[in-house]
């Protein structure tokens, strides 16, 4: 079954008396080409589990179960699990989760699973109401897999993509680089959803770090003086950087350390950049 034909869509819709959900962000794929990008993009091989965030009605994760050994498919939308039993009821590698991805154990659903695999990669057409909530979670919680591959809204992949001296470069930029080596798989126009959504969108591949790409005293640190930079990113450092706790001579001397002019802003800043600042507040005032 073609589940990318929006006549088979069309089809599926009317007889399970399936509805849409706008408040899910339910835009499923019609382009046999952007799966096939997904797939490849992510670099499925057949010893690879994967877990698909949001399968809808099934559309990638048959092209998944095809190229893996096993899938789990987590989705929220119990009126999606009937459907998902009938489209994939050839695979006898799918497991569906009818779960809240926010809400789910994805490390110790990976750890338990019981198989032996190769590496495990996650991949998704992700809900565009819940997309940066769901990679900070992949990448905070440390799930143990190799690699995330992506589609989201082309505005937010942009964000991701960016660096220091770009007006949308922020805190989703650096967490993401911190944690993951970024690379982008393609651009997908709307047209090739339905319904169609408002925005074009991206799919991203992030490939997890074995070693972060700094040398931090405390991660926590430096995500709080990402945080405060960023939280009022047209002031200067040494205004901005009050919100992380400390005051305007300790972050004079911390940027001074740093070699930093604290009359830049936060945007304009690396990772080591702020790793350094960081580094010197963890460091006390010794
Ligand atoms: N993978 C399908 C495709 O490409 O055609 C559907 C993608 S659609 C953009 C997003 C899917 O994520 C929907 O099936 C939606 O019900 C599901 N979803 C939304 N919020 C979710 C959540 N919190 N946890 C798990 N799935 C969710």
């Amino acid at each position: 079954m073609e589940l990318y034909n929006p006549l088979v869509i069309k089809a599926i819709r009317s007889k399970y008396g399936f509805q849409f959900s706008k408040s899910l962000g339910q835009n499923f794929l019609t382009d046999p080409g952007v799966i096939n990008g997904i797939i490849e993009g992510a670099d499925i091989g057949p010893n690879d589990l994967v877990i698909e965030i949001g399968p809808g009605i099934g559309v990638l994760t048959q092209a998944a179960a095809e190229a893996a050994k096993k899938v789990i498919a987590i989705e929220i939308d119990k009126n999606l699990i009937q459907i998902l039993g009938d489209t994939l009821a050839a695979y006898d590698n799918v497991q569906v989760v009818n779960q809240n991805v926010l809400k789910t154990d994805l490390k110790k659903l990976i750890e338990e699973e019981p198989g032996e695999y190769e590496s495990v990669k996650v991949i998704g057409n992700l809900p565009y109401y819940i997309t940066t909530a769901i990679i900070m979670k992949l990448l905070e919680d440390h799930v143990p897999c190799k690699s995330i591959t992506i589609m989201m809204q082309r505005e937010v992949a942009e964000r991701i993509c960016s660096g220091p001296g770009n007006r949308i470069y922020g805190a989703l930029s650096v967490a993401v680089q911190y944690y993951s080596v970024v690379s982008e798989v393609m651009d997908v126009p709307k047209e090739k959803f339905m319904p169609m959504p408002k925005v074009d969108s991206a799919v991203l591949r992030l490939d997890l770090r074995e070693e972060p790409p700094v040398d931090l005293i405390s991660e926590k640190m430096f995500f709080r003086v990402v945080k405060a930079g960023f939280g009022q990113r047209r002031k200067t450092l040494l205004n901005s950087l009050g919100a992380s706790g400390y005051d305007k001579d300790r972050i004079r001397r911390a940027l001074e350390h740093a070699g930093i002019d604290p009359a830049r802003r936060a945007e304009t800043l690396s990772l080591q950049e702020f790793a350094d600042i960081a580094n010197d507040f963890s460091k006390g005032d010794d």
